[in-house]
């Protein structure tokens, strides 16, 4: 399929962020197999700027993708004068106080919302226990279908929102446990509470936890550039054309019993994670979601069969599970 190059312009790249190799693995696994995210850390630790660099990450736009990109926003009157086709994937990151319209999409005279604008791109939510419950429910049906229905005065509006979810939050109230120099103020009843509020059906949909530390001032500056966004998306490209060739979609879009024939797993991978979810205590759907990410690493190692340690890897991503 032709795809549209991107103009760079507005995209920053990954070699700008030091250090954090952990972070930086985690975005090119959930770029190659479309999983959502979340991240977890204090204040200043770099999750916004590493949500930002997602989009570059990402496989290059179709034609056709870019066409949809462009309508959705040129429905919104959201396209910039001059431009006649978007051509890099859509960030978007409204604020925690968005209504549920702006959200969803809807209205008198209905618009798309904000799971629509980011369309075959990025939707970021920081601070995610700070959004509103009911309108963070609604962002279910579209997340799971790509697409939502709108009925008004006898007709019916569809708009796409097939977009990846990042969300991010802090790992407490004031948002300093666990860092190095500051000290937490919360109780273990006011840690639990604010996790909770963003426990249940949407955290169900997210494939990866990752946590986020805080950084030590000397990684911030100086040290050799990373790897660039172009060399990982490369990767990520092979990685995802892998996953095209052998079932037609991303990993995170496999259904359980797809997933399971996909996997060629060894012996011991599953059981690896049969003792770990007895261990941890793992529900069925991180089980599968497990097994998802597991099968993207080996994608991007361009292997055909999952391992153990794949397996392994994609455990560690499931951090606010263990918390319990
Ligand atoms: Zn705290």
């Amino acid at each position: 399929q032709p795809h549209v190059e991107t103009s760079g312009v507005d995209a920053p790249d990954l070699a700008d962020v030091r250090g954090q190799e952990h972070a930086k693995r985690a975005l090119a696994i959930v770029a190659a197999g479309a999983h959502n995210l979340i991240m977890i850390g204090p204040p200043g630790s770099g999750k916004t700027m590493l949500a930002r660099r997602l989009p570059g990450l990402l496989p290059r736009l179709t034609i056709d993708e870019a066409l949809e990109v462009t309508r959705v926003h040129s429905v919104a009157g959201l396209l910039p004068p001059g431009i006649g086709l978007v051509r890099s994937r859509p960030f978007r990151s409204p604020h925690h106080n968005v209504s549920g319209v702006g959200l969803i999409g809807g209205g008198s005279v209905p618009r798309p919302g904000e799971v629509s604008l980011a369309h075959h791109g990025v939707l970021f939510l920081d601070e995610l226990p700070e959004f509103h419950r009911p309108v963070l429910e609604g962002l279910r049906q579209p997340l799971e279908d790509g697409h939502l229905t709108i009925s008004r005065g006898g007709g019916r509006l569809r708009f796409p929102s097939r977009c990846m979810l990042v969300a991010a939050m802090n790992p407490c109230p004031c948002g300093w446990l666990g860092h190095p120099t500051r000290a937490c103020i919360d109780n273990a009843d006011a840690v639990h509470r604010y996790r909770g509020r963003i426990s249940g059906p949407l955290l169900d949909r997210i494939d990866l936890h990752l946590d986020v530390p805080a950084q030590p001032p000397a990684t911030l500056h100086g040290g050799e550039p990373g790897e660039s966004s172009a060399s990982l998306r490369l990767k990520v490209e092979a990685a995802r054309a892998r996953m095209i060739a052998r079932q037609g979609c991303a990993n995170s879009q496999l259904g359980p019993r797809r997933l399971h024939l996909m996997l060629q797993a060894q012996d011991g991978a599953i059981a690896l994670l049969d003792q770990a979810a007895t261990e941890l205590g793992f529900s069925a759907r991180a089980y599968d979601r497990i097994l998802k990410v597991a099968r993207t690493i080996a994608d991007l190692d361009a292997r055909d069969g999952v391992i153990c340690d794949d397996v392994a890897e994609a455990i560690g991503y499931r951090v606010l599970d263990r918390a319990g």
